[in-house]
């Protein structure tokens, strides 16, 4: 723990490296309670260091220090060395020739409840390394700038740890007195120490293979409990496709000849690159069709893919700094996308990224926290892992994308493996990279890497009968942030195409241009006119297809307009996007309507719009149910100047009761037009029919209606897989019904031995809109399988509760704050990087009225005051209270 006054860490103090670590041999002799670790370094000076320091830093926290050995036959003193609490300095170390170093340690696994570093899970030892947990494991230079070749001996009990594993390839093994066995690894590639792992426990492994576009063969490796062994074939598939698909859109080929997953039931994130052996979250290996819902299929294969397309972007070319996270998470993600995109639906991969984009990380972007995503100052880089430098990170990628087009694009990726591979570089050489390949400059675009906040485009037009004209003008603004006052103006791709009355398609052809469908426009200034020709009629206009770019468009529509587009408009996105604004400025109405005591009535327009989607022939049934979806609260509350959760919730419910009570043979027509008792299904028609009969089903039942009920009922009992079962657990809760408890009780009973589904049950009922969610919480948290320990299930109960529910967790009397205070106070010693994220629910706090501003803050500062506050803690809540 640290004292209440941490350290701030700029990229602009960035040195380069004064030693580097050429090679390390590593040595465990593993033990849960005393793992001893011996570490032999060959070091040399770095001749590009300007420092004269004759000293070498190392770091290291948590770690009881045995010897240190200099050149394997000079034991130093104490007189040789400094230790503090993170770092241990070796006096006057050889400047002129390369030296070895080899330092003994011991390390407690077992009270390492941080899990970061080596840590226990279930009886398994495992690591996390990123950003900086290799540090707690052995003294080292713990920056990514350093990449050295690593050697990894593990010795363990054979009976407790029969499987032994680290990066790279196995090259020895043997036994040793006592029931004690080895296993040494190499890993040819010079890695970061952040991309170390090992694992070792009693673990079954799922196995199969994988032919390169070269011919090589890979084995690929996927390590479970043994209970879990039935659920690896889906990620396994994942690895392949994955594979695959990097060969043939980005030429990237695997280079090991072993490639592992480990499955682990205690992380804090989702999944870990480390090179050669990934360390996974269960909950994206994990799945079973009676254990895992569609969604969840969908996230593993994208999770498994993310961690793999690493491989080359992240660890063959890795970060020089902290600060360029997202050079490796923002192409990454990006990529993700593309093979989900391809793997699934592009509409509907596309409008799911963007709404999380827009219901979280504009809200960290407009909040004390915003932050560039390339960041220029951090206290805990932990704290950095943030919707910022992942998502928009992957949406500024991706405007690179748009504006180079795919084979430009593809240049200038080639280019940069080309250039950068076997090094740590920086977002700048990417940059770089894809303007050389190109011939183009992207001076202007480079702001996106700098300036945090979301520009806002202010859109209007004028129509000229006579000269046949639109002229098209956007304006662009980006409101201050923390530390930015004034922004400068950024390079946007504006997708637009155009409509004409009749529904067809209008030429899109600029002054001087040739006619297309559609068109990107750049724009560059702060305002900007854009002058089509050739325009027989006044057109409809379908502005940012695509998403072109991570933005707020600000433009006058009338619900007719909007209306004509939802029936319209050719690009998936922008007509979901209609659909979604036509019932968005509704609601939004009807919430000044609630707090205004007002009559509510619901717009016909809305019935009519949503009568006519439902009448239309649907090929992408997915796409479909995203049609017929409503806007979610959290994305509503994002267009009010001051929050009324209690007012948003109502308005919504009635827009969902009145379109059920209006459609409801429609719904029911297409809910028993989809209904199939399926199991193990997952091809898109059979997801399709679960998500359109699912969301009929959650309309329905706002009804009152014994019928309706009966069906939810009915579905819950007969389900053959996760994604039936628990939509209909789903609507039982979030509506009165009355097999509600006995549907809740015998969940429980049936899934009890199956942890991701256990989750489940608790954020199904921490996200309840129910009367009685608060006083279930609470239980909850007392029930016996409630761990406040497990990553998971603090996601699962107090992340639900606290980010999922909205309308329980702002109780005006503020016992939602205190609560989630309650938990984080316990976390902070316990696991700084969960309770950090916690805070996020209250770090909006400016944006509802003033009684509950009053309840967050106070619950901020009790978080602030805690004693032995963690940095983790401490920047979040300080920086939210700035
Ligand atoms: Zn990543």
């Amino acid at each position: 723990m640290r004292d209440a006054s941490p350290q701030t860490t700029y990229l602009k103090d960035y040195t380069v490296p004064e030693y580097f670590i050429h090679s390390v041999a590593l040595n465990f002799v593993l033990d849960e309670e005393n793992t001893l670790v011996t570490s032999r370094l060959t070091l040399s000076r770095n001749p590009a260091s300007r420092s004269m320091e004759t000293d070498l830093v190392l770091t290291g926290e948590n770690l009881l220090l045995r010897r240190v050995v200099l050149n394997d036959d000079t034991e130093l003193t104490d007189k040789d060395y400094q230790k503090t609490l993170d770092s241990l300095t070796v006096y006057n170390v050889p400047q002129q020739q390369p030296f070895v170093l080899t330092i003994e340690n011991t390390i407690n696994p077992k009270i390492n409840t941080a899990l970061e570093g080596l840590y226990l899970s279930n009886g398994m030892l495992c690591t996390q390394c990123e950003a900086e947990g290799f540090r707690k494991i052995t003294y080292f230079l713990d920056r990514p700038d350093v990449m050295a070749k690593f050697t990894t001996t593990l010795v363990a009990d054979k009976g407790r740890y029969p499987v032994l594993l680290s990066n790279g390839n196995k090259i020895a093994q043997g036994e040793l007195p006592g029931n004690q066995h080895w296993v040494s690894w190499e890993d040819p590639f010079s890695k970061p120490c952040y991309l170390f792992a090992l694992v070792a426990g009693q673990l079954e492994c799922l196995e199969d293979k994988f032919t390169t576009q070269s011919g090589r063969d890979i084995s690929l490796q996927i390590f479970v409990e043994p209970h879990d062994l039935d659920k690896c074939a889906h990620a396994m598939q994942s690895l392949q496709n994955a594979m695959r698909w990097d060969e043939e859109v980005y030429g990237c080929e695997y280079d090991l000849d072993l490639y592992m997953i480990v499955a682990v039931s205690h992380f804090n994130m989702g999944a870990m690159e480390n090179k050669g052996l990934n360390v996974f979250n269960t909950k994206f290996v994990l799945a079973r069709p009676d254990t895992a819902t569609d969604s969840d299929y969908e996230h593993i294969e994208g999770v498994i893919a993310h961690e793999y397309f690493h491989n080359w972007t992240g660890n063959r070319i890795t970060c020089r700094d902290w600060f360029q996270l997202s050079l490796k998470e923002g192409f990454t993600v990006f990529r993700d996308q593309e093979f989900t995109g391809d793997r699934t639906s592009k509409a509907v991969k596309r409008i799911e990224d963007v709404n999380m984009l827009r219901t979280r990380q504009f809200a960290e972007d407009a909040g004390p926290l915003a932050h560039p995503i390339r960041p220029d100052a951090y206290i805990e880089i932990n704290n950095f892992y943030t919707l910022t430098v992942y998502e928009k990170g992957a949406e500024v990628v991706r405007m690179i994308h748009t504006l180079l087009g795919a084979e430009g694009f593809r240049k200038g990726s080639d280019l940069y493996f080309a250039r950068h591979d076997g090094q740590a570089v920086t977002c700048e050489d990417f940059v770089k990279a894809m303007e050389a390949a190109n011939n183009v400059d992207l001076s202007q675009f480079r702001r996106w890497y700098s300036q945090a906040g979301t520009p806002v485009l202010t859109v209007s037009h004028t129509y000229n009968a006579a000269g046949q004209t639109l002229t098209l003008t956007i304006k662009q603004h980006c409101p201050p942030t923390p530390g930015q006052a004034v922004k400068e103006p950024l390079h946007i791709p504006v997708k637009v195409g155009l409509i004409y009355p009749d529904g067809s398609v209008a030429p899109c052809q600029l002054e001087g241009g040739t006619a297309a469908d559609e068109v990107i426009l750049e724009l560059t200034q702060a305002e900007q006119d854009f002058v089509f020709t050739g325009l027989t009629a006044a057109p409809a206009i379908s502005v940012l297809r695509g998403f072109s770019a991570p933005v707020k468009l600000v433009m006058e529509r009338s619900l007719e307009e909007l209306a004509f587009l939802l029936s319209h408009d050719s690009d998936t996105f922008n007509r979901w996007e209609a659909g979604q604004q036509l019932v968005g400025q509704v609601i939004i109405g009807l919430v000044a309507d609630v707090q205004n005591n007002r009559e509510l009535r619901l717009d016909p327009i809305i019935i009519d719009a949503f009568r006519q989607v439902l009448a239309q022939p649907w090929e992408d049934l997915s796409y479909f149910s995203l049609l017929l979806s409503l806007p979610s609260e959290t994305y509503l509350a994002e267009q009010m100047e001051v929050i009324d959760v209690v007012a948003i919730h109502k308005a919504r419910e009635f827009v969902k009761l009145t379109l059920a009570e209006n459609l409801q043979n429609a719904l029911q027509t297409l809910y028993l037009n989809n209904h199939r008792d399926e199991s193990g299904q997952f091809d898109a028609g059979a997801i399709g029919r679960r998500r359109i009969k699912n969301t009929c089903l959650s309309y329905l039942c706002a009804l009152d209606d014994l019928a309706i009920k009966n069906w939810a009922h009915q579905q819950f009992k007969t389900a053959k897989n996760m994604t039936d079962q628990m939509a209909a657990l789903s609507v039982m809760v979030n509506n009165p019904h009355y097999a509600r408890k006995q549907c809740l009780t015998d969940f429980y009973q049936q899934w009890q031995h199956e942890a991701l589904v256990i989750d489940k049950w608790f954020a199904l009922q921490a996200s309840s809109p129910a009367p009685d969610t608060f006083a279930t919480v609470q239980a909850l948290m007392a029930h016996p399988a409630f761990d406040l320990g497990t990553p998971n299930r603090v996601r699962a109960l107090i992340g639900a509760f606290s980010q999922a529910n909205p309308l329980h967790f702002h109780a005006a009397n503020g016992q939602g704050y205190q609560f989630l205070a309650d938990q984080i106070i316990a976390l902070n010693t316990l696991n700084p990087q969960v309770a950090s994220r916690m805070i996020s629910a209250l770090t909006s706090w400016r944006r509802y009225d003033a009684s509950r501003q009053a309840l967050m803050t106070a619950q901020l500062e009790r978080i602030m005051s805690t004693e032995a506050i963690s940095k983790d803690v401490y920047e979040i809540a300080s920086k939210s209270l700035a």
